[in-house]
């Protein structure tokens, strides 16, 4: 199958978890992938191997999305080691959940700065890159966007203003051809829910018991749908705020 391919892609936050999943699957799909991370080296290490050793085309590059400094470099880089870009995945983000009693300065704004800033300073890198020929964003939203969950206000917060992001770019990027989509995934074992306690927790098992599907999701559901909504098949999809979420978040 290649369905991506001739296309460079960066995915940012993909040492691990979601991220990772939709680098290999696109380039499975024969896209030359940028794996992006933080802090991670072995991880995106890991999956630039991966991707390799199935004879895909990948390079890892650290920079932290919420640093202006860092996202120009990532650019810069993908622009040195491919000579174009076609598709954004911006799925770098972090999930703090708190009571409003325990919201603190520094708690909303390392989610702002690293969940809506960094996306934003990592489309307007992405912009100069498509050039004439356009691409294809895909914000990796959640379904809490739509549907706040207690305790998690802030988190959803920015995946609220990130879903406004994509609305308002659709308008303003169409006729530079560029398509912008959000993913807005329900709850998906990964290393990040390990991390924060999510996975095994009873509210993992109410969140299960809420999904018309019965389970938990898999970061392959949602990198199978990124490769749809970065390929040409969606080439008249842009605007959507896309729940893939085993039906927990039917909008
Ligand atoms: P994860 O397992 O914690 O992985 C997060 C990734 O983001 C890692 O690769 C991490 O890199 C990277 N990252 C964090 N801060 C960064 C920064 N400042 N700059 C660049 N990269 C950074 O997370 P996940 O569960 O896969 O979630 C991925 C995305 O899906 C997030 O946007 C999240 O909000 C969204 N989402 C997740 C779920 C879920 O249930 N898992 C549900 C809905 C939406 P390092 O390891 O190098 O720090």
């Amino acid at each position: 199958m290649s369905k991506l391919k001739n296309k460079v892609a960066v995915v940012t936050g993909a040492s691990k978890g979601i991220g990772a999943s939709i680098a290999e699957h696109f380039a499975k799909e024969g896209a030359k992938v940028v794996v992006n991370y933080s802090s991670s080296k072995e991880g995106a290490d890991r999956v630039v191997n991966a991707i390799t050793a199935g004879g895909g085309t990948a390079i890892a590059v650290q920079a932290d999305v919420s640093k202006p400094s860092d996202v120009i470099r990532l650019f810069e880089e993908t622009n040195k080691a491919f000579g174009q870009l076609d598709i954004l995945v911006n799925n770098a983000g972090i999930y703090q959940f708190a009571a409003i009693e325990l919201v603190t300065e520094e708690l909303y704004r390392k989610q702002f700065d690293i969940n809506v800033l960094g996306s934003v300073l990592a489309i307007q890198e992405a912009l100069k890159l498509f050039g004439d020929k356009g691409g294809s964003i895909i914000n990796i939203s959640s379904g809490v966007s739509k549907s706040p969950m207690a305790n998690s206000s802030i988190y959803s917060a920015t995946k609220a203003a990130l879903d406004a992001i994509t609305i308002a770019l659709s308008k303003e990027l169409g006729a530079k051809k560029v398509r912008i989509n959000s993913i807005l995934p329900g709850a998906t074992e990964t290393e990040g829910t390990h991390s924060q306690g999510i996975t095994g927790s009873d509210l993992e098992k109410q969140l299960i018991a809420s999904t018309p599907l019965g389970r938990i999701g898999h970061p392959d559901d949602i990198a199978k749908f990124a490769v749809l909504l970065a390929s040409d098949d969606a080439a008249w999809v842009t605007g959507e705020q896309i729940s893939v979420s085993g039906g927990i978040y039917g909008f």
